[in-house]
């Protein structure tokens, strides 16, 4: 079968160790971005040099139009697009939560969780039965992240909840939806929230005693998405080295 996916903020991070991991699996990729083009284009290169068939979108997937975008050029490019991760996400500096404004806690809700609804809703349109999405959640789903961001917990709380709900709604069509809650994984986006070595500073409190890598996510996300996890829908994966 002919596997196309569309990965949310498949350009950096988790989503770009997503994107080789599922080129090499032999997936058309599109590499979603908002910002960075040179990253996307370097990953997309990389790839295609390594055999694989990928292409870059700019699109903001907390706007519907741009979704709409997103999938018309996927599908130009690949055909239906059968499988979808996603994995955007971002978080502002940590604070305790009296201090982060109305305005922010929006952004936060719009790019984090309006867009795994948006992306999901395109894909039923275009795949219709028998496909898979993954969304990427977080450890902070659980925890809540206190006097750091509580505005970014509350939204991997929906996230569960979104997969959770769409697991069931899409269950008798064949389309499964699960999720990965990664713990403290080796990216850009702890610089976003204010401390770049975040997760060398609380690799001692981790049971595995270390950050994670994208990579480690990524298994787990193209294991989801795959026919060898055909009988998993609704699940949830913790990828955080035990906390
Ligand atoms: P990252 O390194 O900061 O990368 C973010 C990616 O999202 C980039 O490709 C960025 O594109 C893209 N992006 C941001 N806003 C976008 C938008 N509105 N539309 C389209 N693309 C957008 O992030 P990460 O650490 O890999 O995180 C990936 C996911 O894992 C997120 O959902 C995050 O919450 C979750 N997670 C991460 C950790 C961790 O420790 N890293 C832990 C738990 C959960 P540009 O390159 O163009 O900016």
């Amino acid at each position: 079968m002919n596997k196309t996916v569309i990965i949310t903020g498949g350009s950096r991070g988790i989503g770009a160790a997503t994107s080789r991991v599922l080129a090499k699996q032999g997936y058309n990729v599109c590499i979603n971005f908002i910002n960075n083009e040179a990253a996307a284009s370097q990953l997309c290169d990389e790839i295609k040099q390594d055999g694989g068939r990928a292409m870059i979108c700019k699109a903001d997937v907390s706007i519907e139009a741009d979704v709409e975008s997103l999938f018309e050029a996927a599908n130009a490019e690949f055909g239906t697009v059968t499988h979808l991760v996603n994995n955007v996400g971002i978080l502002f500096e940590k604070t305790d939560f009296t201090q982060i404004t109305a305005e922010r806690f929006m952004k936060v809700m719009n790019i984090n969780v309006l867009s795994a609804f948006l992306c999901s809703k395109a894909f039923v349109r275009q795949k219709n039965k028998d496909g898979a999405i993954v969304n990427v959640s977080s450890a902070a789903s659980r925890t809540g992240s206190p006097f750091e961001y509580v505005d970014y917990a509350s939204s991997k709380g929906a996230v569960d909840s979104l997969t959770k709900g769409l697991s069931i709604e899409l269950a008798a069509k064949n389309i499964r939806v699960n999720c990965v809650r990664p713990g403290f994984i080796e990216t850009d986006i702890h610089a976003d929230g204010g401390e770049p070595d975040r997760v060398k500073r609380l690799s001692s409190q981790i049971p595995l005693q270390r950050g994670g890598k994208p990579e480690e996510v990524a298994n787990a996300i193209a294991w989801l998405l795959s026919d060898e996890a055909s009988y998993a829908t609704g699940s949830f994966v913790d990828i955080a080295g035990g906390r």
